[in-house]
């Protein structure tokens, strides 16, 4: 029979934590958390195959399951010396979700159940604190009401208000024990007369209501996008921990916080949190009244630190977080409550922090003996990676800094002002850049917070939704930030030192700072040095693939080489035919009536296309640099405006009419299958004359004079049968060998192809007879491999990928079952007839982890990417490394 259900408690456990798949995270960590010997209250775990099955099964529980549920129940009752559902001497638990991977906030946790009239004597003679007693009732009702009963909005929390008002106090815990009760009876009635259903009184209809409820929610709404936003499959589903509850709120002795065993943000090795006294679960991310710090090292001084209020139960936090890091060996996000001057864990977890966090912690942890350099690698996500290589404010500029919050999420942003996540993503969808300012964050807003640049909130601490979210997200986020008060309804902010921003202004937010500023904040490079220069060091010790960029400038190809790029895996020669100075010669060469016109136009752009290889072949050095010879349709270069094509007319000395006609007959119904790559090259062989002997000319200057000793590569598009290549290639030795000849110098240079059309994979071996190198255009061989044009996929690809019919949009990430086949055919084939191939890849899949990872796989030699994922492909071919041991 299968076992649906894990104990935990007094020091034994059936789960550990490397049984995540099956008890979640939670469940998991709080049954090591229990073995190793901390202090946790004990309960039992339901797995995530009951999640499966319930699904599966027409939210039908598997058979047995209430039986075990309630032989556990009982092994909890007896180690907590309570009884479930008891009027002398009851035990209350909470009821909680975990999953596989953390989803912070996304699902509901339930406390204090198993109260009801009855119960509440016996909690009230047991705690001889009415006060505490009922307001541990008026939280349960509150948040069963909302959570599994599904009463909307804050119907209950303005009654509670209301009442609040009535006494004429501000505070919770200034509310008397009456106060309380009188709440409960207003909150039961209310749930009636809103719902029509009557608030369970007995403890089993409770229980089994809130495990539903968990159960449930992994199908909301904003589960949902959650998982779609971190690719995490329905089918895992949830686990539900059951837990005797341990009380924060019983007193000023009583506490509850939250702590990063090291500080999230910036990984400086200091133990980092936050908590608040007399207080319950989620009163800490809730943000409600402001956390004080963990310590004095995390706190400014204003709010008295837990060092300070509770050094004993401090100190044992401190051995506690200690024994964590060693035994998880990394930084871990813990949640404690203290129950009369007793301290409790209820969770602990990996905790999510910011690339330079991941990668100074990565770092430190090797120097401290805790992890290998391999593990520190491995720490570090690729995709992170992106958040270091963007710049952030110039310190030179002038700031007008408004208001400071929490520096909750560092990075910095630009962007209009909105006061609503469905607004965030609207604004994104039309291109605009936005900074979503909320009083405070919820998952609700999730999408929203995707959507924007950079988040800024009035409350909640750097353990608050917003911080959390934000971190994770690697999107910049200042919080808690009391200097200014947010107006919903007129959608605008008033700062402190009296300016008022509107929905539509810029703002510009430093996540390092927590300085919110008026205006567009001018950037800098980021710095690539310290520990990320030290962890790159290893990377690049144990990876094979070689890393090129895709660049068509000086410019590019230098930032490039700052990112550790190895040479140049694509230069688009036609990028160079957009100038403004060029376009015109560019155009007559198309717009020639013959070959005379064509040869002129060519002897003026010559010159340009020289000085751009020069450029480029001295930035890299003596650094490999493909070059590919034009590839687009010639119509992409020619006028599109009547004013256009009369200018143009103006400088040809034609009349505008020969044209037009000229340029209608340059259309195309389907151009990216029409005439361009080879194709033009065998039609115009002038072109791509004129384009190898700029390239040779360029390396036999830098060779003769400057001693460079360069290797063009020559890289002929879209080629999809061999005697296409034949001719071009032939073409192109005349050319190359009569600019060596006239140099008399020594230069050699690579003759190869690209590999973007199926039939090019499929008759690789023809095909490497002709080519020295073979460069993979995924791009082109995805939309031909499909069937399908990337310009036009907009329209559902979308809907594909949300409705799972792909499990990613093709064009990010290498499909590899499809695509991917026909790539190691290619790289098989080629080799077959020329072992010594050199094999890369230039699509945009070059810098995306899981198509680097493939990459490697199929052994090619190099990726080549955009110059600011370069270091993003680097970490990704030292994973897939060390993935394969
Ligand atoms: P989340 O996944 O949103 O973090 P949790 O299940 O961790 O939800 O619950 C939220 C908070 O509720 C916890 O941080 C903890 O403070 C409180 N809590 C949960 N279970 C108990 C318990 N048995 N006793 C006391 N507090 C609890
Ligand atoms: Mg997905
Ligand atoms: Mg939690």
């Amino acid at each position: 029979m299968t076992k649906y259900v894990y104990f935990f408690g007094g020091g034994q456990a059936d789960g550990a934590s490397g049984m995540r798949n099956l008890l979640g995270g939670k469940g998991a960590n709080l049954a090591e958390m229990t073995s190793i010997g901390l202090p946790v209250p004990a309960g039992f775990t339901i797995t995530t195959e009951v999640c499966t099955a319930f699904y599966a099964n027409d939210r039908q529980y598997p058979a047995g399951l209430i039986q075990e549920v309630s032989e556990h129940m009982a092994r909890v009752e007896q180690l907590m010396g309570k009884k479930f559902g008891d009027r002398t001497n009851p035990l209350l638990v909470s009821v909680r979700s975990g999953s596989r991977a953390s989803m912070p906030g996304m699902m509901d946790t339930v406390l204090n159940l198993g109260l009801n009239d009855e119960t509440i004597r016996g909690i009230i003679d047991q705690s001889k604190d009415p006060r505490f007693a009922y307001d541990s009732y008026r939280r349960f009702i509150q948040m069963y009401a909302n959570v599994v009963m599904g009463l909307k909005g804050d119907i209950l929390e303005d009654i509670f208000e209301e009442l609040k008002e009535d006494r004429g106090v501000d505070l919770d815990t200034e509310l008397t024990a009456d106060d309380l009760k009188q709440l409960v009876g207003l909150f039961k009635n209310k749930v009636k007369e809103t719902l029509g259903t009557s608030f369970p009184e007995n403890p089993q209809d409770q229980l089994w209501g809130a495990i539903g409820a968990v159960f449930g929610s992994w199908m909301n709404p904003r589960a949902i996008t959650y998982r779609r936003l971190n690719n995490i499959p329905a089918t895992w589903g949830t686990a539900v921990s059951v837990q005797s509850m341990v009380f924060g709120n019983m007193g000023n002795d009583c506490a509850t916080g939250v702590a990063f065993t090291r500080n999230p943000s910036t990984g400086e090795n200091l133990f980092f949190g936050e908590f608040l006294v007399n207080a319950q679960g989620e009163d800490v991310v809730a943000g409600i009244r402001t956390p004080q710090p963990i310590n004095m090292a995390g706190g400014d001084g204003s709010l008295p630190s837990m060092e300070e209020v509770m050094p004993e139960s401090y100190a044992q936090l401190m051995t506690i977080q200690q024994t964590l890091e060693k035994h998880y060996h990394d930084m871990q996000d813990i949640e404690f409550t203290i129950e009369k001057g007793r301290l409790f864990m209820l969770q602990t977890r990996t905790g999510k922090r910011t690339a330079t966090a991941a990668i100074r912690v990565a770092v430190d942890m090797v120097r401290e003996g805790l992890i290998s350099q391999k593990e520190a690698i491995l720490r570090v996500s690729p995709e992170q990676l992106d958040q270091l290589l963007h710049p952030s404010l110039d310190p030179k500029a002038e700031k007008q800094v408004i208001a400071k919050g929490l520096p909750a999420s560092p990075g910095a942003a630009s962007g209009e002002v909105v006061f609503y996540a469905d607004e965030a993503e609207s604004a994104a969808r039309e291109g605009r850049k936005v900074i979503l300012v909320r009083i405070e964050t919820s998952p609700e807003d999730i999408h929203g917070m995707h959507a924007a640049q950079g988040i800024l909130t009035t409350r909640g601490g750097m353990t608050s939704h917003a911080a959390v979210v934000a971190r994770g997200m690697g999107k910049c986020c200042v919080s808690g930030c009391g200097d200014i008060r947010v107006n919903y309804e007129k959608e605008l902010f008033v700062a402190t030192g009296g300016v008022t921003v509107k929905k539509g202004d810029m703002l510009t937010l430093d996540g390092s700072t927590g300085q919110v500023m008026l205006g567009k904040v001018p950037t800098v490079q980021p710095e690539l040095t310290g520990d990320f220069g030290t962890l790159m060091g290893w990377v690049d010790s144990v990876r094979r693939l070689k890393v090129r960029t895709n660049a068509d400038t000086p410019h590019d190809a230098k930032v490039a080489r700052n990112f550790g790029a190895e040479g140049i895996g694509l230069c688009r020669t036609e990028h160079m035919f957009f100038d403004a100075e060029r376009i015109m010669a560019v155009r007559e060469m198309i717009l020639a009536e013959d070959l005379e016109g064509r040869t002129n136009a060519l002897a003026k752009i010559l010159p340009m296309q020289k000085s751009d290889f020069l450029g480029l072949f001295r930035e890299m050095k003596d650094l490999p640099v493909t070059i590919r010879l034009l590839d687009p349709p010639l119509h992409e270069f020619l006028p599109q405006t009547e004013a256009e094509i009369v200018d143009l007319a103006k400088v040809m000395k034609v009349p505008p009419q020969t044209l037009h006609a000229k340029v209608d007959s340059l259309h195309e119904t389907n151009p990216m299958l029409g005439h361009r790559g080879c194709r033009l090259g065998i039609s115009y062989p002038e072109i791509y004359d004129m384009q190898v002997q700029a390239i040779i000319e360029a390396a036999c200057e830098l060779v003769k004079n400057e001693g460079f000793s360069i290797i063009p590569e020559i890289m002929i598009p879209l080629v999809s049968h061999v005697n296409e290549l034949a001719v071009l290639r032939k073409n192109a030795i005349r050319v190359a060998d009569e600019v060596i000849a006239r140099y008399a110098v020594k230069v050699e240079y690579l003759i190869g192809t690209m590999i973007e059309l199926p039939r090019a994979a499929l008759t690789a071996d023809e095909i490497a007879t002709e080519a020295e190198f073979f460069s993979f255009g995924t791009n082109d061989l995805t939309q031909t491999c499909f069937g399908l044009s990337r310009d036009d996929a907009g329209k559902f690809l979308p809907s594909y990928v949300d409705q799972e019919i792909l499990p990613e949009d093709p064009f990010v990430a290498i499909d590899q079952n499809g695509v991917g086949q026909l790539i190691q055919i290619g790289c098989e084939k080629g080799r077959k007839t020329r072992p010594a191939i050199k094999l890369g890849i230039c699509g945009e899949h070059g810098g995306e982890p899981s198509s680097v990872i493939f990459c490697h796989k199929v052994g090619l030699d190099y990726v080549s990417c955009s110059p600011f994922r370069v270091p993003i492909a680097r970490l990704a071919a030292a994973h897939a490394v060390l993935l394969e041991d």
